[in-house]
């Protein structure tokens, strides 16, 4: 079984510091969340921006980017940025940042309805986006909310506008996506090609049995405030204490974990010998 990969995703486009202090919103609380999980053992971060003034999830190029700069010189963390919809729907407000050629961007391959709103990816945008990051030798994450959306993904790859083996992320617990059950874990693991790669990201209190899940079943954790931001019913938590519990759970399974490094060569994105 490879080594555990631990995604962090901070920030996300909704949780306030209303809803929590700890979630980090400007670049430099980015930065430093990011600094803290790769030392706690987090080995790729999820991207999102926020406006510094109202915390509203935003589409700035500016803003990803002063977040990636600040990521790449204080760590060696495999940067994601986020393509998802929620600071803009449009085409160019998502494919902008992808000029920062992050090593990875999240890419979701259906339609879904979120409980507030309609999450919408056309065929259209989805191959716009996934050429994009062709081009500009960006591997994409497939964020999964339902299970056709893996046939969405496998079809780029026929296109020729995606690279295998792929990479999955499964979002599960969503109202309106796919629920977080273990039965549905087992079944999104056996519906992706065999030589895919894929991670458990569970949606509030599915994030801890999802991550559990995923390392037993040989898969990777994505754990962050975007998803959960409690540690247990009523208690509120951290980015780094849920690292620092996912690191936890791994070593008491026995599964150890991935460096940057060593995520890059299980991705794909690095050789065995670490060059690229
Ligand atoms: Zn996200």
């Amino acid at each position: 079984m490879d080594k555990l990969m631990i995604t962090v995703a901070p920030t996300g486009s909704l949780p306030t510091k209303k809803a929590t202090p700890h979630v980090p919103i400007t670049p430099d609380e980015i930065v430093r969340t990011a600094v803290a999980c790769e030392g706690l053992g987090a080995s790729i971060i999820h991207i999102h921006a926020r406006n510094p003034d109202d915390e509203t999830a935003s589409s700035d190029y500016a803003l990803f980017a002063e977040i990636c700069q600040g990521i790449e010189a204080e760590t060696n963390l495999i940067t994601q940025i986020s393509t998802g919809g929620r600071a803009g729907m449009h085409y160019d407000q998502r494919s902008e940042r992808l000029r920062l050629k992050p090593e990875m961007a999240s890419l979701t391959t259906g339609s879904v309805n979120f409980p507030d709103s309609v999450y919408t990816n056309s065929p259209q945008l989805i191959d716009a986006l996934a050429a994009d990051m062709l081009a500009l030798d960006i591997k994409p994450e497939m964020e999964i909310f339902d299970a056709s959306m893996i046939s969405n993904a496998v079809a780029l790859v026929e296109k020729g506008l995606a690279i295998a083996p792929l990479h999955f992320d499964f979002v599960m617990g969503l109202r309106g996506a796919i629920p977080a059950t273990f039965d549905n874990l087992v079944y999104l693991k056996n519906t992706i090609p065999a030589d895919a790669t894929w991670t458990a990201a569970g949606i509030g209190k599915a994030q801890l049995p999802m991550i559990a899940g995923a390392i037993l079943m040989g898969g990777h954790a994505r754990v962050g405030l975007e998803d959960n931001i409690y540690f247990k019913r009523g208690q509120l938590t951290t980015n780094e204490q849920l690292v620092e519990r996912t690191v936890q759970l791994a070593q008491t399974f026995g599964r150890e974990i991935a460096s940057p490094d060593e995520a890059r060569i299980i991705l794909g994105l690095a050789k065995p010998d670490g060059s690229i």
